[in-house]
Parts: structure tokens; C-alpha cells; sequence
């Protein structure tokens, strides 16, 4: 039967209230959305590269924060330890030029040693890393010594900055390269001034030593991991001292290195190099001690100012890998899961609409698609036809044959059925127990008069010769109806009275709703049930 009004309005509007529907409007792009499996694809796919793009800027921000931080504390360290050094040179300093000037006052030469060693030398020669301070005459012997009276013996005229104060007047502060003290026996750092005779040849040097203690000492409190190191340097590429000190670099000259190059290029700076010294990568900021021939520097192992750095990027990158990969996985995963289940329900929907014996389209497909034909034949103006279709003596069959007969049988008309509808359009259904039907949109009486009377003539080819059911034994009755000018309102109820008629006219044939004639089956063989 057609659906009912109640049906049509549920189908309609799918039994909601009016604001709950346009409540539903709103949020069906996004439940689409949710359920497409590319969608949840793409986010699996797009989600992780943008979680990396934003782990690597985010790795690469605290890449950075640690270079700026080594860079911050290199520079601290090295304005600190340069401050500390020049300011003690300058006070070793004073205390020469007070003994250039003074030896030359007025009755000086003339005093007691033990007094002359008074006046000539200042407690700066009893501070902790101070040596001794020493004047040489002309020939190199020591002629005052700020720690004894007499001046202990010794004779320096071979050492360099002698021989360099005596060829030169002009040298002014002279630094040593590291010696190893006679009197002290450690090794020091010279510091010396040339002494002039009142008409300016040379009269001797003062000297300073400085023992190496003292660097060590400022160097030592400071840590700067296992590769960072502190150098200081004379600018002729002499190694005074390093940090952490080893024998063999005190002295060293490294002059030709191209680190030590760019040392001399500017009066401080920073950069990158390798290590002439043990090859390692190291970023160095330097400085000239203050106006002094003094190159100090403060090196960083590149691999340690990273080192925390790449811990931390390796336990985020594991992380976020791991992470994008399950984000991926799942994505894939739940993809695969939506498709499999659209499938599946795609399959329902079609088994739903389906009838399991014949494979036909069921009653509920049929009422759908005559639902649907009505209405657009009433809007096209385009004829709709219907055949019902109901087996003659059906039950009479199934008695005598029993039930599973009775199916296969079903089944054969289901195929003839299908055979003599060859339209797209056209639809076959099995709409009852043994009554089918056969919906033909844009066809008029007489076209669906021949579909008919093909049906019939397939019928009577229909056999079953295993139960003994031979060619014309299985007959139909069929009710033809086609819709009206006002529209296919009563198509049904008109193609059911034709088959009502088709039946009390004696089986086998064809009725026609409209003008109630009937229309002979092609062959009026008797195929009456009593005749098998
Ligand atoms: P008529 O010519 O007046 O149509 O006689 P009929 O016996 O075909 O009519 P009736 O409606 O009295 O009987 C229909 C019978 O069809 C009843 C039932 O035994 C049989 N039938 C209905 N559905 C099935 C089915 O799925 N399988 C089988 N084997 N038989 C069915
Ligand atoms: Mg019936
Ligand atoms: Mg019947």
C-alpha cells in the first residue's frame, strides 16, 4: 500500500520538532565534517607538521637562548679577569716608575743600602703573587733587591729584557715571556723598566716578578666546564698562561695560528674557531688588557654550550616524534575505522531495502521510489505506470509442493520480472507473500500493456522440472494502472482493483484500471493450477 500521510510527513522532517531542526542545520556541516575519514586523514597528517614546525622554532629559540648565554657569560668573565689583571700590572708598574724616579734623587745614591732599599721600594713587593723586585746596574748585577739588604747576588745580563732595555731606550714597560726565577726558582713573569744615567745611556733595569700563582688563582675560580679554557697571551703569540694549566702550553708561542690572527685583528671581539691546540671547537671572546701587550681570552667548548641544549632537543624531539607518529597511526587508524563503518552501513542501508528471497527491491524501497515517482510525475505532468503482479493460486502451490518449492518459485518470477524490466527507471519489487509490483515512470497504457504481456510470456516459460513443475504451470494475475492528469493520488488502490478484477476474470491476465477491460494474456493456454 502507499505510505500513509503520517509517513510522509516523518520522512519528510524525520519526526523532529521544527527548532531542533534548524538547530540541526547549523551543526550538520560539522558532524559531515567529523564523519568524512579524508577529513580526520588530512588533521592526522596536518596535525603533526604543525606540532613540528612549532617544536623546531621553539628548539631553535633555546638554541639560541644558550648561545646568548655563553655569549653573556664569556663576556662577563672576560671584562672581570682583564679589569683584575690590568689593574694589578698597573700598580707593578707604579711601583717601577717610583723606582726609575727615585733612584735618581738627590742624595739617594748616597744613603745607607738598608735605607735606600726603604725608600726605593713600596709594600707592593710583599703582595702575595709578587716576587721580587730587583735593580741591575749596567752589567746586569743585582745592586738592590727589595727583600734583602745586602741585594742577593745575581746577574741578569743575558736575560732578554735586558738586553732589549739596554738597545733600547724607549721600550717603556716590558713584559717577559714566562722565566724560570734564580732567586725564586718558580717560574714568573718579568715586568721591568730601563733605568737612564742623568745623560741618558743606559744605567740598568728595575725589575718585577710576578709569579704564575697569580693567574692561576684568579683563573682557578672559575668554572667553565671540561673544553672551556682562559689564555693569556703576549702579542708576539706567547703563551703566559692557560686555564686549566698544563706545563707544556706556558710558553708555547702560537703566533701562526689563525685564531691567534684574529686575536690581533681587533682590540676585543668573539667568534668560533678550532683550537690549534687540541682541535676542538670552541667560541672564544678576547680582549686586549687594557693598553698592555696582553691578549686574554675566554674559549667555550661550542659542543658544551649546546651540550644542554641538545639533551633537552633530543627528549622534546623523541617526544614529538613519538607523539606525531601515534597522531598519524590513529588518524590512519580511525580513517580506515570510518570507512569500514560507512561501508558498512551503506551495505545495511541496501540489505534494509532489499528483499532476502529474491533479491528484489522490498516494500520499503518500493514505497520510497513510489513516493518519489508521484511526485515528480505530478510535477512533470509525465504518465507513472504500476503493475501489481500477484501469483495465481499461490497457496494451492505451496500445499501441494510444500514451502521450499513455493520459495524457488518465488524466486523464478522474481527473475522473470527482472528480465522484462529493462529501463533504468523502472523498478520491480516484492511488495507481499507471492505479490509483486513494477513501477515504470514515463511510461503510458500501452507501454506498460506490453511490459504485462512480456511478464506473462516469460511466466509461462517459468519451470521447476526437479519438483516436476513444467513450462506455463506457474501464471500471474496483473493490475495495470497509470496515473491520471490529477496525479498518481489513487495509483495504487486503481492498479489493485485491476488485479482484483484480473483475478475474478479468471487469472492469468492483465486488467487495466481505467477503462476495466481486460487485456488477454498472448497465449490463453489454460494455465490454471488444476491443470499441473
Ligand atoms: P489467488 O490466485 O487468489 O491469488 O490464490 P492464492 O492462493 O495465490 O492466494 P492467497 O493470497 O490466498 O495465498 C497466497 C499464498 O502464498 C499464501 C502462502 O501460502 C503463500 N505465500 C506467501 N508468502 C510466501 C512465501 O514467502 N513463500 C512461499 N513458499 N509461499 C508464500
Ligand atoms: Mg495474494
Ligand atoms: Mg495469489
Amino acid at each position: 500500500m502507499p505510505p500513509s500521510d503520517d509517513e510522509k510527513n516523518r520522512a519528510k522532517d524525520g519526526g523532529v520538532p521544527p527548532e531542533s531542526r534548524s538547530r540541526r542545520r547549523l551543526r550538520l556541516p560539522l558532524a559531515r565534517h567529523l564523519r568524512s575519514a579524508r577529513n580526520w586523514i588530512a588533521l592526522g597528517v596536518l596535525a603533526p607538521v604543525g606540532m613540528l614546525v612549532l617544536s623546531a622554532i621553539m628548539l631553535l629559540d633555546l638554541r639560541r637562548d644558550a648561545w646568548e648565554k655563553a655569549e653573556q657569560t664569556s663576556k662577563n668573565l672576560l671584562q672581570v679577569i682583564e679589569r683584575d689583571i690590568a689593574r694589578n700590572i698597573e700598580i707593578i708598574d707604579l711601583s717601577l716608575q717610583a723606582v726609575v724616579d727615585n733612584i735618581k734623587a738627590p742624595g739617594v745614591a748616597e744613603i745607607s743600602p738598608a735605607l735606600r732599599q726603604l725608600v726605593l721600594f713600596d709594600r707592593a713587593t710583599t703582595a702575595r703573587d709578587m716576587g721580587v723586585m730587583l735593580v741591575l746596574d749596567e752589567n746586569g748585577d743585582s745592586i738592590l733587591d727589595s727583600n734583602a739588604v745586602p741585594a742577593r747576588r745575581v746577574n741578569n745580563a743575558d736575560r732578554g729584557y735586558f738586553q732589549l732595555h739596554k738597545a733600547n731606550a724607549d721600550l717603556g714597560l716590558h713584559i717577559s715571556p714566562p722565566l724560570k726565577s734564580r732567586l725564586l726558582g718558580e717560574t714568573v713573569l718579568v715586568l721591568s723598566r730601563r733605568i737612564d744615567r742623568p745623560d741618558g745611556s743606559f744605567g740598568g733595569v728595575v725589575l718585577a716578578s710576578l709569579k704564575l700563582s697569580y693567574f692561576s688563582t684568579l683563573f682557578d675560580r672559575i668554572g667553565l666546564g671540561r673544553e672551556g679554557g682562559i689564555n693569556l697571551y703576549l702579542r708576539d703569540g706567547t703563551r703566559l698562561m692557560r686555564y686549566p694549566a698544563v706545563e707544556a702550553d706556558i710558553g708555547a708561542n702560537i703566533a701562526g695560528a689563525p685564531t691567534f690572527q684574529r686575536f690581533l685583528a681587533e682590540h676585543s671581539g668573539s667568534f668560533r674557531g678550532l683550537s690549534v691546540r687540541d682541535g676542538v671547537e670552541r667560541y672564544y671572546a678576547y680582549t686586549q688588557v687594557g693598553d698592555r701587550p696582553l691578549i686574554l681570552n675566554v674559549a667555550l667548548g661550542t659542543h658544551e654550550i649546546e651540550a644542554e641544549w641538545q639533551a633537552k632537543a633530543a627528549v622534546l624531539g623523541l617526544a614529538v616524534l613519538v607523539l606525531c607518529g601515534l597522531t598519524v597511526l590513529l588518524s590512519l587508524l580511525f580513517g580506515r575505522e570510518l570507512r569500514r563503518s560507512a561501508t558498512m552501513q551503506a551495505e545495511l542501508a541496501k540489505l534494509a531495502r532489499t528483499d532476502s528471497l529474491t533479491g528484489l527491491a522490498n516494500r520499503r524501497q518500493f514505497e520510497e521510489a513510489f513516493e518519489r515517482e508521484s511526485r515528480a510525475s505530478a510535477r512533470t505532468g509525465r504518465p507513472l505506470a504500476l503493475l501489481v503482479i500477484d501469483a495465481d493460486h499461490f497457496k494451492t502451490f505451496n500445499d501441494r509442493f510444500g514451502h521450499a518449492v513455493g520459495d524457488a518459485v518465488l524466486r523464478g518470477l522474481a527473475d522473470t520480472l527482472m528480465r522484462s524490466v529493462r529501463r533504468p527507471g523502472d523498478l520491480a519489487a516484492r511488495i507481499g507473500g507471492e505479490e509483486f509490483a513494477v513501477l515504470m515512470p514515463g511510461t503510458d497504457r500501452e507501454g506498460a500493456g506490453r511490459v504485462a504481456a512480456a511478464i506473462h510470456d516469460t511466466t509461462r516459460t517459468l519451470m521447476l522440472p526437479s519438483a516436476g513443475i513444467g513450462p506455463g504451470s506457474v501464471t500471474v494475475s496483473i493490475g495495470l494502472a497509470v496515473s491520471s492528469a490529477g496525479g498518481a493520488a489513487d495509483l495504487f488502490r486503481r492498479a489493485d482493483a485491476a488485479l482484483y478484477e484480473a483475478k475474478s476474470g479468471g487469472r492469468n491476465q492483465t486488467r487495466s484500471a481505467s477503462d476495466g477491460a481486460s487485456v488477454p494474456p498472448p497465449d490463453r493456454q489454460s494455465p490454471r493450477l488444476a491443470a499441473i
